[in-house]
């Protein structure tokens, strides 16, 4: 049985063809899958649950049919959808985990985790995902009319294209030592993650034993899943 992990899909309603490349993988690869893994990034933007627009109820309608099929869903939060709470997650029948989260393939610990926690050369980014994953932030926030959240979210996706626009490529990616010190504190061998979309499949000296950092793609111009069989991990496309 494979298990699947994806991530970094950005869904929204300007990229119709996208939110149905996800429903079809779902409705044909994942339900004959053992789990899927969403590691963060689902969704282009989350302003509340109480937001949620078309695209959000074709996916909730999809996932749900997943779970109706015995195929567990699990999600992590992303930094841009880090506000989806519990009355989405019951809508599309999947489980919030913590990030990190350990998980357990075929008796191997692997670390999940979205990836901006591992960007920790961006000190400004860090600073915003403190304040913003407050949970009295977040009541404030979330209390806010729901226009009000719209031209917030508006603002900050404009600033942080511009931001990213501004600074070198390397502040965005990974800090190494973080991925090191990820791995040493859980004691595992491998971790999964997503967020700068670098798809690969990094190896890993970690002090003479062999370890693995598996990076997800996004789904801008098609998809990108990884596939967990048999002790075998691949990092494909989907189309
Ligand atoms: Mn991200």
């Amino acid at each position: 049985m494979t298990t699947l992990f994806i991530s970094d899909l950005h869904l929204d309603a300007s990229r119709p063809h996208i939110s149905q490349l996800f429903v079809d993988f779902v409705h044909s690869e994942a339900t004959r899958a053992n789990a899927l893994y969403i590691i963060g990034d689902l969704f282009e933007a989350w302003i509340g649950d109480d937001a949620a627009d078309a695209t959000a109820d074709q996916v909730a309608a999809a996932l749900a049919s997943l779970h109706a099929r015995n195929v567990p869903c699990f999600f992590i939060h992303g930094n841009r959808d880090f506000l989806l709470g519990d009355a989405y997650a019951r809508r599309a029948r999947m489980t919030l985990l913590p990030d990190p989260s350990i998980v357990e393939i075929e008796g191997e610990r692997i670390l999940l985790m979205h990836g901006d926690t591992l960007c920790t050369d961006d000190a400004p980014y860090q600073a915003f995902r403190a304040q913003s994953r407050n949970p009295a932030w977040q009541r404030a926030f979330l209390a806010r009319p729901v226009v009000e959240r719209q031209a917030f979210a508006a603002q900050a996706r404009a600033e942080s294209q511009r931001y990213t626009r501004s600074i070198g490529d390397a502040i965005t990616d990974v800090n190494a030592a973080e991925v090191l010190s990820e791995l040493r504190q859980h004691g595992v061998r491998r971790m999964i993650h997503g967020h700068t979309h670098r798809p690969a499949i990094h190896a890993i000296d970690l002090g003479g034993d062999d370890a693995e950092r598996v990076v997800l793609g996004d789904w801008y111009e098609q998809g990108s899943v990884l596939r967990c069989s048999g002790g075998l991990t691949a990092l494909d496309a989907v189309r």
